[in-house]
């Protein structure tokens, strides 16, 4: 059993994180040292994972629930927080019962039933601790700091000095062997792809961070990043693809034409519920109008956190109501009209308990139901040749190169570092290799 000291200052833990290029592995690449740097009561890790097929962090949890604990632990010293809640699903039974060995004193559980969605910030920060994050707010406005599981795994071995130089994901849906692996950063899809045995549909594309938030993608060179999560990989005629790459000319038509106004969508989108000034079926009859009269149906969308309950769950019609969400904030930031005064908050809905939506539900409205199985994490170990490092895979500024071309590298070496006085996060090796190309946009690395 490893020992994992937590005699470091608070200042010490930041900075450790900062060096070890830390983001948000949840999907906001948000730089964890600046969460970090913050003095709260409350740390929460969100270990709810509740995007369909997708179990990454489960596996993880059970594999190093003494490093997540440990995370936790230090996330708390650096914050001040008094008190740590493990936010996570009844069902993830074996990763609680490892836990149970290091979750103790000041932190304890919070068992969700199976949602979706549950790990979104303003969700989960009322859950557990029934605080309403100010409409346009952070956790940090109530109190509180929230990291995901593989975040919290990434502060303990930074601790050590060990970078994030790794991602963990699931490959699931239409492969031979559905599986989770921890990819060196810059792996391409297409090797993702041949680890997981291959699809088993003969024209593949993929949904890059799962069914209800992620892109679709067909690119298989694409790279992992350090947001990765995972992708369900799909034949390319899946409803799925085609709505997730339909034009925006095509959305705004369909919307202007087929909504009846039922309001399904606003009844069930889970910001709603929770009483923010959301309503997703105001924004689609905005559609309908031109200038002002648009943008002041459009700025009922923008409190929309993309979960994708209104379009690819409620809505009877099959409307693209998650995107016109999305080109309602457009709409807005484009005027730059302030957002402040516009949103205000209301009450908890009080149906909001049986609004909730099932997960299995979910995924048969999705159509994932024949590959809702198992993908554990393989000992198999990625080696790729070659890997394409992203200077931006987080929020704030791109990393700049501190390498030349030719230089050869090792493994967690820093290669691209926080533009001085910028938000960002450092790059580091992901393989041995050398440096075979560097543009605007990534450092190629080879082995
Ligand atoms: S659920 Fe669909 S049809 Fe009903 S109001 Fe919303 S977008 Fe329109
Ligand atoms: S995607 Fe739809 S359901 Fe989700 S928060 Fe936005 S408007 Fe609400």
């Amino acid at each position: 059993m490893p020992h994992f000291s937590s005699s470091f200052s608070a200042k010490d833990i930041v900075e450790k994180v900062r060096q070890a290029g830390i983001v948000g592995a949840g999907g906001g690449g948000f730089p964890a040292h600046v969460k970090l740097d913050a003095s709260v009561d409350f740390f929460i890790a969100n270990a709810a994972e509740c995007e369909p097929l997708l179990c990454k962090d489960q596996q993880l949890m059970e594999l190093h629930a003494q490093r997540m604990v440990h995370g936790l632990r230090l996330g708390m010293k650096a914050t001040g927080a008094s008190r740590g809640i493990v936010a996570i699903k009844k069902k993830y039974k074996r990763a609680i019962a490892q836990l149970e060995k290091y979750v103790s004193g000041n932190i304890d559980f919070y068992l969700y039933d199976n949602f979706y969605p549950a790990g979104d910030e303003f969700i989960i920060v009322y859950d557990v601790l029934g605080r309403l994050i100010p409409p346009g707010g952070i956790p940090l406005d109530v109190g509180c700091v929230v990291n995901n599981v593989e975040t919290l795994i990434n502060i303990s071995c930074a601790m050590e000095d060990v970078p994030v130089t790794h991602s963990a994901l699931t490959i699931a849906g239409a492969v031979h062997e559905p599986l989770s692996v921890v990819a060196p950063l810059g792996t391409s899809l297409r090797e993702l792809l041949a680890l997981a045995g291959g699809a088993t549909v003969e024209d593949p594309v993929f949904l890059d961070g799962g069914a209800m938030m992620g892109k679709a993608l067909d690119d298989l060179d694409a790279p992992v990043t350090k947001t990765s999560a995972g992708y369900i990989v799909i034949p390319r005629e899946h409803h799925l693809y085609r709505r997730k790459t339909r034009s925006d000319e095509a959305n705004v038509h369909i919307s202007r034409s087929a909504c009846d106004q039922c309001s399904y969508c606003t009844e069930l989108c889970p910001r709603y519920l929770l009483g923010y000034a959301i309503e997703p079926h105001a924004v689609m009859r905005s559609v309908g109008f031109e200038g002002d009269k648009e943008a002041h149906w459009a700025r009922l969308g923008l409190l929309c956190c993309e979960c994708g309950i209104c379009d690819l769950y409620a809505c009877p019609e099959d409307l693209p109501v998650k995107d016109m969400q999305i080109r309602s904030k457009a709409i807005w930031n484009a005027r730059g009209w302030p957002k402040e005064h516009l949103i205000g908050l209301d009450r908890v809905h009080p149906m909001r308990d049986s609004r909730r939506v099932p997960i299995p539900r979910l995924i048969q409205r999705l159509g994932l139901t024949d590959w809702d199985v198992t993908a554990p994490m393989t000992t198999k170990v990625l080696e790729p040749m070659n890997v394409q490092l992203m200077l931006k895979q987080h929020a704030g500024a791109p990393a700049v190169p501190i390498v030349g071309e030719g230089e050869v590298v090792k493994v967690g070496q820093l290669v691209a570092a926080i533009p001085d006085g910028q938000l960002g996060a450092n790059i580091h090796a992901s393989i041995d290799g050398y440096v075979a190309r560097i543009d605007d946009n990534s450092i190629w690395l080879t082995r």
